[in-house]
């Protein structure tokens, strides 16, 4: 059975389709008003079923009996028949910015461009040079257009997107004046790779901020420009956009761009069976025409009668539910976390001493810290075995005086390939905190990586099994195991999960931090930072501890140092 936004986008799809094949303005119009109208009813099998589907605005017999198709059965007559003259690949030429429907009717009538892989050839091969009303210049701006297209199926991995972000709007910052500007969309919702990237602002200056940002160097091409909104593009494609409204509107516009989309179509469906009508302009009481404006976000929410939905939760599975039922847990923030466990200094493969890296920690107000030098690790040049670890933590206590900080002794060790550890126990016996982690024999069978991770999750020296899933964003999926029986074993013997914070990981994922929660496992927010400038990675692994609704209590370093070697003791005294 189709949702209401499948079914809109259907209807959105003929509506294109119709005007393709000559339809007339009204004809087609109506089908775009119906789509609107069903976004924002109630869940349409329900009302298909007492057939008032057709007392929605904009909705009449014909549209009406499409939509009853289509919630039936999915499909629909009216769509099956466009697409007898027109394929549905035609969506792609559309998606270029720039080419309307009546250019790629055009384009497809005469020259039998069907799709978008048709206009690149058709493009390279010369086919469309001399076509009266195409200009080079108009190619030229097609050409951008399919990279953008190509770009929004591509999807950036979310340290390089905030960093961008960052960049876009240090330069807004520097335009004319504004109240408040931030990022929004899949970036604020911490998701691991993001589509484009959504900027929302407050000025009285609207049109000069959209104008100061469409003039960014770096952009490649401005792909549409009023007087409060542009979209940009970057090279290789990202999109960038910016939203300008006055301040007491912030909130809203904050809500509506945060999404996800199945987030705000359930809120928007849950608001108007109470009468509501929710956009970026205010909330609309439909009975008396009054309209709700929000200069805080949290506003929109409580006038909705629920509680606040961090962005993170944003996913549109249950989270309005637990929200109206007042059960949305108070999630970790960057101020709860106390200490980083994983870090890496010249003594093994990092690009910073032993000194910068304990000052650059201190310095981000940590009260405790471990270096965490790997052990005989990947063939590593250098690597910690029990005497060097022990010069290394000689050091320590003159460092922690100069700087402020409290530094554990650690190592990350290698988790061999039958679970056992690559450190001896006199070694592990010596370190304040042992990090666990698979870096080699990763094609193991599922049954021996689950094997080998509870073997190693009961050895009582060990106390974090580092980046659990070895995924990797630049490539890996990391390797296969039973994680029930991993996350079990982990609760069971005191042994803490990682969310390393490095960018190509992000490891354990949100989902499966979730799912480990549900067993009881603590977890511990790392950097595995290998230089200074990387100890912000942590942000990071926040991120994603929100996206799986951790809470401070369930993280091993949002406790204060006495807590953490009591977590350390417990287990290995086996109590
Ligand atoms: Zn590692
Ligand atoms: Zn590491």
């Amino acid at each position: 059975m189709l949702s209401n936004s499948q079914v809109a986008q259907k209807l959105l799809e003929i509506r294109t389709l119709m005007e393709m094949a000559g339809e007339s303005f009204y004809k087609y119009m109506a089908y775009e008003k119906a789509a609107a109208s069903v976004e924002n009813a109630p869940p349409l099998a329900d009302l298909v079923a007492l057939g008032e589907h057709v007392k929605l605005p904009g909705v009449g017999k014909s549209i009406g009996a499409a939509i009853e198709q289509l919630v039936n059965t999915g499909n629909s007559d009216a769509l099956d028949e466009l697409h007898r003259r027109f394929p549905p690949t035609l969506l792609e030429v559309l998606g270029v910015s720039g080419i309307g429907t009546k250019t790629a009717a055009m384009l497809f009538t005469e020259y039998g461009v069907a799709s978008l892989a048709d206009l690149e050839a058709a493009i390279a091969s010369g086919t469309l040079a001399g076509v009266p009303r195409l200009g080079s210049k108009t190619i030229e701006n097609w050409k951008r257009g399919i990279l953008a297209y190509k770009g929004r199926q591509r999807r950036t991995p979310l340290p390089q997107a905030l960093a961008i972000a960052r960049d876009a709007m240090t330069y807004v910052q520097e335009g004319p004046p504004l109240e408040r500007l931030t990022f929004a969309g899949s970036l604020r919702r911490q998701e691991v790779t993001v589509g484009d990237i959504d900027l929302v602002c407050t000025s009285h200056h609207a049109a000069d901020v959209v104008a100061h940002f469409a003039g960014w160097e770096r952009a490649e091409a401005v792909l549409a420009e009023g007087p409060t909104k542009a979209s940009i593009w970057l090279p290789g494609g990202l999109q960038i956009d910016l939203r300008v409204l006055p301040d007491h509107l912030y909130g809203n516009l904050l809500q509506h761009f945060t999404g996800s989309r199945e987030h705000n179509i359930k809120l928007r469906e849950y608001a108007v069976r109470r009468g509501l009508r929710v956009s970026e302009n205010g909330i609309l009481n439909l009975e008396n025409g009054e309209v709700t404006t929000c200069a805080e976000e949290a506003g929109v929410y409580a006038a909705l009668g629920m509680q606040y939905i961090p962005p993170e939760l944003r996913s549109g599975l249950d989270e309005i539910e637990s929200a109206l039922a007042g059960s949305i847990p108070v999630l970790v923030e960057s101020a709860d976390i106390r200490g980083d466990f994983h870090m890496h200094t010249t003594w093994s493969d990092g690009d910073d001493t032993l000194e910068a890296m304990i000052a650059a920690a201190a310095a981000r107000g940590y009260e405790y810290h471990a270096i965490s030098d790997h052990a005989r690790s990947r063939g590593l040049r250098q690597a910690m075995d029990p005497i060097t670890l022990r010069r290394q933590r000689s050091e320590f206590a003159t460092l922690d005086a100069r700087y402020g900080i409290r530094t554990l002794s650690a190592s990350e060790v290698d988790i061999l390939p039958d679970g056992s550890l690559a450190l001896d126990e006199t070694g592990l016996a010596e370190l304040d905190v042992v990090i666990g982690s698979v870096h080699t024999a990763v094609h193991q069978s599922r049954d021996e990586m689950t094997r080998r991770l509870i073997r190693a999750c009961e050895n009582r020296y060990l106390t974090i099994v580092g980046h659990p899933t070895g995924r990797r964003l630049d490539g890996s999926e990391g390797y296969e195991f039973d994680c029930d029986a991993v996350f079990a074993a982990a609760a069971r013997t005191g042994t803490a999960l990682e969310i390393d914070g490095q960018a190509v990981r992000l490891d354990l994922p949100a989902p499966l931090a979730h799912r480990a929660k549900s067993f009881g496992v603590t977890f511990a927010l790392d950097s595995d930072a290998h230089r200074t400038g990387d100890l912000g990675a942590i942000e990071l692994a926040v991120g994603q501890a929100r996206r799986a609704g951790l809470t401070t209590g369930d993280i091993l370093n949002a406790q204060p140092l006495a807590g953490v070697l009591a977590f350390v003791a417990r287990k290995r005294n086996g109590a």
